[in-house]
């Protein structure tokens, strides 16, 4: 039996087959892993959450607030490059965040997907004298690649499907949508360069 939620008809006539994870779910998971960090943290220490530019702002926001005690937040910038819907490598197209020695990092992204992501930012962040270094990620995609790389905290596992919303773009759109759906063969190729 289906019992996802229907798609709302805005977001259907966009291209959206499926709601894969609706927003209540993504609000009681966003709690949970609040908790778990705050717990992690309870003594008072420095921690900063590394936002993943720009498809984790949503889901940073969101996991910020979920956190009762006191962190900071930065953010950082990655570019995947490879076709429209699957990434082949990530390099980093900002300058990394300034003062973190002594700090316990949390690295922030939406979707773990390749890997290359939280790799490159793991090396790089573990240059900077950091307390502790760990990730969180909302969603990871039940692929191999994905599977094998290291990542301390996972909001949802999901099948390896193109997923936009709460964050998460095609082409820059679909960011606004506030649950995380599943982008259909032909919302990607009416909005694909011909
Ligand atoms: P990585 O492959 O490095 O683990 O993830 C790289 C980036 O690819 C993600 O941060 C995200 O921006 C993008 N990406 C991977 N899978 C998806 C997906 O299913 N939907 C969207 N919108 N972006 C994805
Ligand atoms: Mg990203």
């Amino acid at each position: 039996m289906n019992t996802s939620p229907l798609v709302p008809t805005y977001w259907r006539d966009q291209g959206i087959e499926q709601v894969l994870i609706d927003e209540a779910s993504i609000a009681r998971r966003v709690r949970e892993l609040g908790q778990e960090l705050s717990l992690e943290f309870a003594d008072g220490k420095d921690v900063v959450l590394v936002a993943v530019l720009t498809g984790a702002v949503v889901f940073a926001a969101d996991l910020m607030r979920a956190i009762p005690t006191r962190v900071a937040i930065s953010m950082v910038s990655v570019t995947s490059y490879g076709a429209s819907t699957t990434s082949q490598g990530a390099v980093l197209s900002s300058a990394l965040p300034k003062n973190l020695a002594g700090k316990h990092v949390v690295i922030v992204d939406e979707v773990l997907d390749s890997g290359g992501t939280l790799r490159l930012l793991r090396t790089e962040l573990s240059l900077l004298g950091v307390a502790s270094l760990r990730a969180c990620v909302l969603l990871r995609k039940q692929r191999e690649q994905a599977m094998s790389t290291k990542c301390e905290m996972v909001g949802f596992d999901i099948p390896d499907v193109f997923v936009v919303g709460y964050g998460l773009d095609f082409n820059d759109e679909f960011r606004n949508m506030p649950f995380v759906g599943v982008l259909g063969e032909d919302g990607i190729r009416e909005r694909s360069p011909r």
